[in-house]
């Protein structure tokens, strides 16, 4: 899959309960710590289960490199 970066904005497969499916990532490594796009809930989640869910980026950090 493709590699998530800190400060990429994610796609999941399973909607948040506000709606959005959007994700900020804030940190990664066995846990991934993100922000909800739409209501700004902070989550964490384990690396597998993102990476099931993982649907696409909406953006790329630029300032990564
Ligand atoms: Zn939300």
């Amino acid at each position: 899959m493709e590699d998530i970066c800190v400060g990429d904005v994610i796609r999941l497969k399973k909607p948040h309960p506000c709606g959005s499916a959007e994700w900020e990532v804030l940190r990664v490594g066995m846990d991934f710590r993100l922000r909800c796009k739409g209501c700004g809930r902070l989550v964490l989640v384990p690396r597998k289960q993102v990476e099931k869910s993982f649907r696409g980026k909406i953006v790329e950090n630029s300032t990564k490199k």
